[in-house]
């Protein structure tokens, strides 16, 4: 019984609603896709089995109310929904970041979701899961991570499609690909079409580059 995890790390919140808060963050091993951008790719085999008492007293160690599971993919692991409820129970505010493959409804549901709906130049787009857009609650979160015109349209897209009382202006975030796509020109688009969306910079890696683990 346990969970494969590449790194437990403290830093700041790069991205989300939480950005800029003192976190820490569990990566788990694993993930079921293989996009084009992605910066996580040491997590896809790394890692060491840990029992989920083992993962909280770690955790505890940094006396931090803020904790996010991340991958990877977090739900291709049975437990994870279990660690998440446990680390509820322990009285954590609990984000999850998932790619948006799998089904959310196994995590608890005090757990905040941030929903990564995967747009065309990841090269994964067949694998969103979109019933889960109709799963999302009211403290859950949408990102798109946007590295060209063609996924601004199709983020534009899947956002006209859903019902206005589901969707919620302040949690949805518009991420542009690092060092691929402009911060301004994906502004310019979203103001010049108005859009009730946030621009998201990764935090973390304007503080501290692209090129450090664990931060
Ligand atoms: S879902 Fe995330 S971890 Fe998995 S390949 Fe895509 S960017 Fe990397």
């Amino acid at each position: 019984m346990g969970l494969k995890v590449n790194e437990i790390f403290y830093s700041i919140q790069g991205e989300s609603s939480y950005a800029g808060h003192p976190c820490v963050f569990v990566r788990l091993t694993g993930c079921n896709l293989r996009c084009s951008y992605c910066d996580t790719r040491y997590a896809y085999e790394e890692g060491e089995e840990m029992g989920i008492d083992m993962i909280l007293c770690r955790i505890a160690g940094y006396r931090c109310p803020l904790v996010e599971v991340t991958g990877g993919e977090p739900l291709i692991q049975d437990e994870t929904p279990i660690l998440i409820h446990r680390l509820l129970e322990n009285g954590y505010r609990v984000l999850m970041e998932t790619n948006g493959s799998r089904d959310i409804r196994r995590v608890d549901d005090r757990c905040t979701i941030i929903l990564d709906i995967k747009c065309p130049s990841s090269g994964e787009i067949n694998k969103n899961d979109l019933n889960n857009l109709k799963r999302l609650k009211d403290n859950d979160e949408i990102k798109f991570v946007i590295g060209n015109v063609e996924d601004y349209n199709f983020a534009k897209k899947i956002l006209n499609s859903m019902d206005p009382n589901q969707l919620r202006a302040a949690s949805v975030f518009f991420s542009p690909v690092y060092a691929k796509m402009e911060a301004n020109t994906l502004a310019k688009w979203i103001l010049e079409d108005k859009l009730q969306v946030r621009l998201q910079l990764q935090l973390h890696k304007i503080i501290w580059g692209t090129e450090q683990r664990g931060v």
